[in-house]
């Protein structure tokens, strides 16, 4: 049995910025994975370090949301290796959002709420300075200060700071919590590991639950059975060019109408060179009750919409699905912020958003009591280690040709929709 401080399951953006903030003050943590790190939300997530946005659309930023003004900042120090945790390593994909919109009337309200409240407003770009792809754009196009990261380097980054301290685990057939009368966790028993047969006994102070969606099934295993989570699904689009010919160019950013994100895209390049595309907002909401070809249909009509002059011949384009995790809310919409639920020596917690990440680990670690020490995890060497998962569009097998929509006017859509 190996007496430890903290034991996290959950290797995604919550529980390794955890984890890293606990090493840091010599608590001794070790974190469990059960498949690969990120493979729930995180890998799937479009990287944006937000800093409010998305909460100022309706022109408000209630104060438990205001926390996230200050993640850009504190992101950017980390990024550039100026402080802890030191992710220098981790790949910065865009230092900037491009925000432009359609030319609905809405849509300039929306802009023009995007600016209130936060630390870091949308600035103005002259036509001369627009990205060619945004050069058909009606209106305004503005940029803003949010940096666009690589989940995967951000993974790999954090996995490669602390091997000897993250353990791949068998959640299913290889995970046993000992609880006493007052149900605490007093143990785990970690087994399964088919390869080595080796078996492990954790006795761990405090044990948190970091693992998205995986909390619930968490919680029931230690008689917690009160529903606590919610899950919003998405349909996500990627859309890829055919063979790395420069016919997708690089784009992050927003497109605004009224005050949604009508569609958020995002840009990274695949293992072949081609230059993919995620597209997230409110197409991804909608797309949900959509089948994977209908969606492939909406999202090239889109992108006619709100990318005038886009060429799709050279391009194709897959789905995935995701569900967002989080706590629950009362009325089952977004949580505004870190969500963290305690029961006994158990935490459980959402981070509402990959850029929260900061918040959560800071506002758990100082739940835990600190008797800084110096950690040894030599016993743990022979234990298996988990991988990072690998991006969507690394996985997806199902790409289809995007059509055109040829003599659609691209505003004539827009008012008739
Ligand atoms: C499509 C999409 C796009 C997004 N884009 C953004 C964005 O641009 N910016 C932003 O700020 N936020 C974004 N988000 C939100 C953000 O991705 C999530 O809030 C965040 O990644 C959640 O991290 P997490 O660590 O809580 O969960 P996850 O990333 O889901 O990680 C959970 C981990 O726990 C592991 N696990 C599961 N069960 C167990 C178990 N029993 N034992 C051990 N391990 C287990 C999983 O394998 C996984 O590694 C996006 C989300 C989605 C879905």
């Amino acid at each position: 049995m190996i007496a430890i401080d903290v034991a996290i399951f959950g290797g995604g953006v919550a529980g390794l910025w955890l984890h890293d903030t606990l090493i840091r003050k010599r608590v001794t943590s070790i974190l469990l994975e059960a498949e690969a790190l990120g493979a729930g939300q995180t890998i799937c997530s479009q990287g944006i370090i937000h800093g409010g946005l998305k909460y100022t659309l309706m022109g408000m930023l209630t104060g438990s949301a205001a926390q996230i003004r200050d993640m850009p900042d504190l992101w950017r120090k980390s990024l550039q290796g100026q402080t802890e945790p030191d992710l220098s390593r981790t790949v910065v994909r865009a230092e900037s959002c491009h925000l432009w919109r359609t030319d609905s009337f809405s849509s300039r309200m929306g802009m023009i709420g995007a600016k209130i409240g936060l630390r870091i407003t949308p600035q103005n770009l002259n036509e001369t300075d627009r990205p060619d792809i945004l050069a058909n754009c009606p209106g305004q196009v503005s940029l803003l200060p949010e940096q666009v990261i690589s989940p995967n380097s951000f993974l790999q980054d954090l996995l490669s700071q602390h091997t000897d301290s993250i353990l791949k685990i068998d959640a299913d057939r290889g995970c046993d919590f000992e609880l006493n009368s007052d149900g605490q966790v007093t143990a785990i028993h970690l087994g399964g590991q088919t390869t080595t047969g080796r078996e492990l006994s954790l006795a761990p102070k405090q044990v948190v639950f970091a693992a998205g969606a995986g909390n619930a099934k968490l919680r029931e295993a230690i008689n917690l059975k009160t529903p606590v989570m919610q899950r919003r699904p998405l349909h996500m689009v990627m859309v890829r060019e055919k063979s790395a010919d420069g016919s997708l160019p690089e784009l992050n950013g927003h497109c605004v109408d009224g005050a949604k994100t009508r569609v958020t895209i995002t840009s990274d390049t695949d293992t072949q060179g081609r230059m993919v595309w995620q597209m997230g907002g409110q197409i991804s909401e909608d797309g949900v009750a959509l089948q994977e070809a209908e969606l492939v249909e909406r999202a090239a009509s889109e992108l006619q919409a709100v990318l005038p002059g886009l060429r799709l011949e050279n391009l194709e384009a897959a789905t995935y699905r995701v569900d967002r995790a989080e706590g629950m809310t009362a009325n089952g919409l977004r949580p505004e912020t870190v969500q963290i639920l305690c029961d006994g020596n158990v935490i459980t917690a959402w981070p509402a958003k990959l850029a929260l990440a900061p918040v959560l680990a800071e506002q758990i670690a100082k739940q835990i009591p600190n008797e800084p020490r110096d950690v040894e995890y030599n016993s743990l060497h022979d234990w298996p280690r988990p991988t990072v998962a690998l991006p969507p569009w690394e996985t997806a097998t199902n790409w289809l040709p995007l059509q055109q929509n040829s003599g659609q006017s691209t505003m004539a859509h827009r008012k008739s929709a």
